[in-house]
């Protein structure tokens, strides 16, 4: 049963992570309110009936509500699951509707989005997450949990935790309060850059990578220093054993990069390898490998025809 006081998730973004969320949030009994890109959208929604969560052989469709960004109504907690390329511009066509207190969850891959969003509403808490939850869109409004990870969340301006983390607890989204969440991002970036790009361009799987670990080892001194440079060694601690532990832990796979580049989606470089490129020219460190990686990989996605921002 849903208790009327309780504050309504509003979801921004009702895509893989989105509707991860949204469905375990509601089979919890919590209240939830998906924001639709557009009436088009939200349309088809209306019309499948609700969203389905895919557990193992297990699938349950779950009637949550769903709204468009111009709809009425205050929002004071909003979990924003666009891709990092969409959160600005998605967040700005809901910003007058947040409260003076609101608080936004921000679930993207990378960095810079999540500084873009909190410039935009000064007003709001702004909690950035960094997950290991794997899931994907079976087609539209079916959502396919495929690997069960933990979520990490935490406000480099206040450490206080919010009240809400208990009803993450009660919905089995595993997480976590971190007070360092700026180094959980970055460490989390530093692999990205040291195996997704290479990924993309050797056109393999992340164990491949184990015939180019000449290549991989030299980005990853070069990101050390760049993050030690940036005031965040502790983010680049033991990266060479650790880059080297997830390329073994995951050799099967293939990395996010690769698949949106093999499925002719747009990537999130600017905010990955992209965002720290410009970590370093903005700091004067000299990044020769990391810039030589972002021009061949930048040239790699327009040549086959997507953006490369
Ligand atoms: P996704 O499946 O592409 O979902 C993004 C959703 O945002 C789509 O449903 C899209 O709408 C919606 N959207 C875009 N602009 C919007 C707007 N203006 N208003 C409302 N909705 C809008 O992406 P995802 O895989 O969930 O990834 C989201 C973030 O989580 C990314 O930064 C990703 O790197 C990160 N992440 C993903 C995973 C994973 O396993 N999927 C794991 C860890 C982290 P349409 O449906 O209309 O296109």
């Amino acid at each position: 049963m849903t208790d009327q006081a309780q504050v309504t998730w509003h979801i921004l973004g009702a895509g893989s992570m989105g509707m991860l969320w949204a469905t375990r949030l509601a089979r919890a009994g919590l209240p939830v309110m998906l924001i639709m890109r557009n009436a088009e959208r939200l349309r088809t929604y209306k019309a499948a009936q609700g969203l389905t969560l895919v557990e193992g052989e297990h699938s349950q469709q779950f009637a949550i509500q769903a709204q468009t960004p111009d709809s009425d109504g205050p929002i004071q907690r909003l979990l924003v699951t666009c891709k990092a390329y969409d959160a600005e511009h998605a967040v700005r066509q809901i910003a007058g509707r947040l409260r003076p207190n609101a608080e936004l969850i921000l679930l993207q891959n990378g960095l810079g989005s999540q500084q873009a969003v909190a410039n935009l509403v000064p007003q709001a808490r702004c909690i950035f997450a960094s997950s290991t939850e794997g899931a994907f869109r079976e087609s539209d409004w079916r959502v396919v949990h495929a690997g069960h990870g933990h979520t990490w969340l935490g406000d480099s301006d206040q450490d206080c935790p919010p009240t809400w983390l208990k009803e993450l607890q009660q919905s089995g989204i595993s997480h976590e309060w971190s007070s360092n969440i700026l180094t959980r991002l970055w460490r989390k970036l530093a692999l990205n850059c040291a195996i997704n790009p290479l990924t993309v361009l050797y056109n393999c799987r992340n164990g491949d990578l184990q015939r180019h670990s000449d290549e991989v080892n030299v980005l990853c001194v070069e990101l050390s220093n760049l993050l030690a440079h940036c005031g965040h060694a502790e983010a680049a601690h033991d990266l060479i054993p650790e880059v080297n532990r997830v390329i073994q832990a995951t050799a099967n796979n293939y990395s996010s990069m690769h698949q949106d580049v093999t499925q002719g989606r747009r990537t999130e470089i600017s905010y990955l390898l992209g965002y720290v490129c410009a970590a370093a020219r903005d700091s004067q460190f000299t990044a020769m490998h990391l810039q030589a990686l972002h021009q061949r990989l930048s040239e790699h996605l327009q040549q086959h025809g997507l953006p490369c921002a």
